[in-house]
């Protein structure tokens, strides 16, 4: 490891998209302010890399620029503070980093609905994440102390992963009784952390787990008991779900995948549920549906983005009371210098739970 006092510090650049990623080195910056310069510790690999990577989001401006260095999961150790940056952030201190950072504040940041900002700032996807040895955090305010937090490491993917299905499963929640049925569709990684929110949140619920691929069935069942599994070769899924519902059909959906799901999968929801989109591997997609059968049957249907950083804390504190097991999601750990290699990897669906990169 390279102290950052020599200057700069090892990093690793996207310079053209779907081209590997280069190693190089970073000026290390010196923090002023708010600002708080991290170690990185652990920088996990998300879908929406996989997107950056590939050139698709970049008229959006993610990422602003090229050369860029992607991962927008950061955990680190305290390493330099400005001068405005309170006591409880000292050296040392082990911190995860709230990625859904804004450039300016608004109506929403300021309601609180910080995932909902009209300027994101994002580290890894705007502006430069975690595959570095430093990162600097524009304020204090983005970082969560992680103190109880044993695997740092592991608890990178916190701030994506853990924290888009906590805020997906707490909306679905209040519409869930004793004895009904809720789905999680897409058992990878994400699907890892949704089914244990949906074990604390909704405790009497019947929890289905649907997934193309038996193996991610049973990652997930490694981690969180299921009451029942759907893999929907081509086979009538809507027949299985009927069966396994016993006809009642499914109160809440977690839709992980949001790739030509909704159309399928809004068609086994009771009367009164809550259908929760979350996935967007199939953004640019249409899905259609029956604003009939919606109407008939009241039926709900909720977009969830990321988490705001009062959830953020929440899902820290759960990590740390050991409510959630933060290390089995995580599947495996590599050098700065893997990190293409485990970008690949997810590309090309071999993945099962998180990858997190430890610089
Ligand atoms: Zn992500």
């Amino acid at each position: 490891m390279h102290m950052p006092d020599e200057g700069r510090h090892r990093a690793v650049y996207l310079t053209e998209f779907r081209k590997p990623l280069s190693p190089g080195t970073a000026e290390t910056p010196e923090p002023r302010g708010e600002q708080v310069l991290i170690r990185v510790v652990g920088a996990g690999i998300c879908h929406s890399d996989v997107h950056v990577w590939e050139g698709v989001w970049s008229s959006t401006g993610a990422p602003r620029r090229l050369p860029h260095i992607q991962s927008h999961e950061i955990a680190g150790v305290v390493e330099r503070v400005g001068e405005r940056v309170p006591d409880a952030f000292r050296e040392g201190t082990g911190v995860l980093v709230y990625a859904w950072q804004w450039e300016h504040d608004d109506m929403f940041t300021a309601e609180g609905l910080t995932n909902l900002s009209d300027s994101p700032l994002v580290p890894g996807i705007h502006t430069d994440g975690g595959f570095q040895e430093y990162y600097l955090v524009p304020h204090y305010r983005y970082l969560i102390n992680a103190s109880g937090i044993s695997d740092l490491a592991a608890a990178a993917p916190l701030t994506c992963g853990g924290l888009t299905t906590y805020r997906a499963v707490r909306k679905a929640a209040p519409y869930v009784r004793p004895d009904d049925y809720v789905a999680v569709i897409g058992l990878g990684g994400l699907g890892a952390y949704a089914a244990q929110y949906i074990r604390k949140f909704c405790p009497q619920a019947n929890l289905i787990g649907i997934d193309m691929k038996e193996s991610a069935v049973d990652f997930v069942s490694s981690i969180t008991p299921l009451d029942s599994h759907i893999v929907p070769h081509d086979g009538d899924v809507l027949s299985s779900i009927r069966a396994e519902t016993h006809g009642s059909g499914l109160r809440a959906v977690i839709d992980l995948v949001g790739s030509g799901t909704l159309s399928t999968y809004i068609r086994a929801l009771a009367k009164g549920g809550i259908y929760v989109l979350v996935g967007l591997m199939g953004s640019g997609k249409t899905d259609t549906i029956s604003p009939g059968s919606t109407v008939l049957l009241e039926r709900n249907i909720s977009g969830s983005y990321v988490g705001t950083l009062a959830e953020q804390h929440e899902v820290v504190a759960l990590a740390r009371k050991g409510v959630i097991d933060y290390r089995k999601p995580v599947t495996a750990r590599m050098p700065l210098d893997d990190a293409y290699a485990g970008l690949q990897a997810l590309h090309s669906g071999q993945v099962l739970g998180r990858q997190v990169v430890t610089p």
